[in-house]
């Protein structure tokens, strides 16, 4: 390791605060369990670490577990850092992440593609289940059995997903002990590789509910759980949906790996766009950039399902209930209500508690805010953030276009993130497209795009027709509590 790089060997002191003010300020491992703040907050940082160009400098040759230990060790302060190296280096080995596209270097855990000059992608879904929420998933699972193990406590998981962050969480907790899974799917809404990822795990730690509806009837379900303080607290349930903190945080870590990668030094700024749907991805890239890391722009790409694209055209979040979420081919993203996008706002109202109060008492209570009478929209340039958005035409496009021209298959998410980067584009500025999943998650949507099926990886032929299990319920509060009384 470079010696000139300032490790926070020392731990300096990082406590976490609410966006809502009006819970305690905790540590990293006291939150790391949780879902929402008490007061129904998201935990941020009380102030961010930043990393000046000497810093930078030194940041540039480590590889991913030294780039990440040095990221996350900042956010980190009460786990001795022996330790936290030792869980990082554990969670990003290449073998995990041995999907990587042939001529890749698995070793890299996050390579880049480059599909012509300036323009990349970052391969963010080469581990167990072909998506990017491996990358702070299986992180979090590495966390939790260590946080876990430390105060001899068990973990029920509760969690809802709209495919890709139940087979992630599914897959980094299988066979964890003192762990339990139990994750909320819409019944008949995945991809069928999707479905077939999750209900054909056998491991009597995981717990698969799909519950009929959209996702977020799911995740309204969840929510109703986890706001229950008295059930909550006596069956142990915890989260690991995209208001984690600690996945948050490990995403923050590619965006400097992407940012070396494209970079040759660091007066250089780089664009990111980011396929989006609860703002948790784009977000650990926001706080990248608060930490110093030289982004100019953050593309936000959405679907039919548009309501941030809006939000960064018109000043207005207006949040859509679940009868009015589109079902899309790229379904990981058909979200209304951007869980995360609470943290971004906190920092645009300049971390002004009552403010953000009072913006998601509207939001709580079913309706919209403006921030153009307040004069706050005008602040949203500052933080680098665009957005646009795509529809099932423009990804079918976007796919076969990527195909003629790169002679590279790209996922229906993915195309999404590209459709919107190219019209965000600046000449000078290298913009690199996050590559959300692997187009073998999609066979329907690329067969539709292309004619043909994807590229399978070996380990998952036949996944479709192995025995599955699962259990069918309505998107009913009471019932799904006594199914998890049941089985804690
Ligand atoms: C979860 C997911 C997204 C959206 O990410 P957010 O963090 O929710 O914005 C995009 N693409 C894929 C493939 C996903 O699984």
């Amino acid at each position: 390791m470079d010696s000139s790089f300032r490790w926070n060997d020392g731990l300096e002191s990082m406590k976490y605060i609410s966006t809502r003010g009006q819970s305690p300020a905790l540590t990293f491992s006291e939150i790391l369990l949780g879902g929402l703040a008490p007061d129904g907050g998201l935990y941020m940082p009380e102030q961010y670490p930043h990393f000046n160009e000497a810093d930078l400098a030194a940041m540039r040759g480590m590889n991913y577990r030294d780039l990440a230990y040095a990221v996350l060790s900042r956010l980190v302060d009460d786990i001795p850092p022996a330790d936290l190296k030792a869980i990082i280096d554990k969670t990003y080995r290449p073998e995990v992440y041995c999907h990587a596209r042939a001529g890749q270097d698995a070793a890299e855990i996050t390579p880049t593609i480059k599909l012509e000059d300036k323009l990349y992608l970052l391969s963010l879904s080469n581990g167990p289940t072909l998506a990017f929420k491996d990358m702070a998933m299986q992180l979090l699972g590495n966390l939790f059995e260590y946080v876990l193990n430390k105060r001899s406590e068990e973990i029920n998981i509760l969690g809802a997903t709209s495919g890709d962050t139940g087979s992630a969480a599914e897959y980094a907790m299988r066979g964890k002990r003192g762990i339990r899974v139990f994750m909320l799917s819409p019944h008949q809404k995945m991809s069928r590789f999707q479905s077939a990822q999750m209900f054909s795990l056998q491991d009597e730690n995981i717990h698969n509910i799909a519950v009929k509806g959209v996702f977020d009837d799911a995740q309204d379900v969840v929510k109703a759980v986890s706001n229950d303080h008295a059930f909550k607290k006596q069956h142990k349930i915890g989260a690991v949906n995209s208001i984690n903190w600690a996945r948050v945080a490990a995403q923050v870590v590619y965006y400097f790996k992407g940012y070396f990668a494209v970079t040759q030094d660091n007066s250089q700024q780089v664009s990111f766009a980011v396929p989006s749907g609860n703002f948790g991805n784009v977000c650990a890239g926001h706080i990248a950039r608060m930490m110093g890391l030289p982004i100019k722009k953050l593309v936000v790409a959405t679907n039919e399902n548009d309501v941030l694209d809006e939000f960064f055209r018109t000043g207005i979040y207006r949040p859509r209930g679940s009868a009015n979420t589109y079902h899309t081919s790229s379904p990981s993203m058909d979200i209304s209500k951007a869980s995360n996008f609470e943290r971004f706002v906190f920092d645009l109202v300049g971390r002004d508690a009552a403010k953000v109060r009072e913006l998601w008492s509207k939001v709580d209570a079913g309706g919209a805010f403006d921030l153009n009478a307040q004069g706050l929209f005008g602040k949203v340039a500052d933080y680098g953030f665009v957005s646009g958005s795509s529809n099932h035409a423009n990804r079918m496009h976007t796919i076969r276009a990527t195909q003629e021209k790169y002679g590279i298959t790209i996922d229906t998410h993915t195309a999404d993130g590209l459709k919107v980067a190219l019209e965000c584009r600046e000449a000078d500025v290298p913009m690199v497209v996050l590559e959300t999943a692997l187009p073998a998650k999609f066979e329907d949507a690329i067969v539709e795009a292309l004619g043909h099926k994807p590229e399978r990886p070996q380990d998952l032929a036949g996944l479709e027709s192995l025995p599955q299990r699962f259990v069918v319920m309505d998107a009913d509060v009471d019932a799904i509590k006594q199914f998890i009384a049941r089985h804690t």
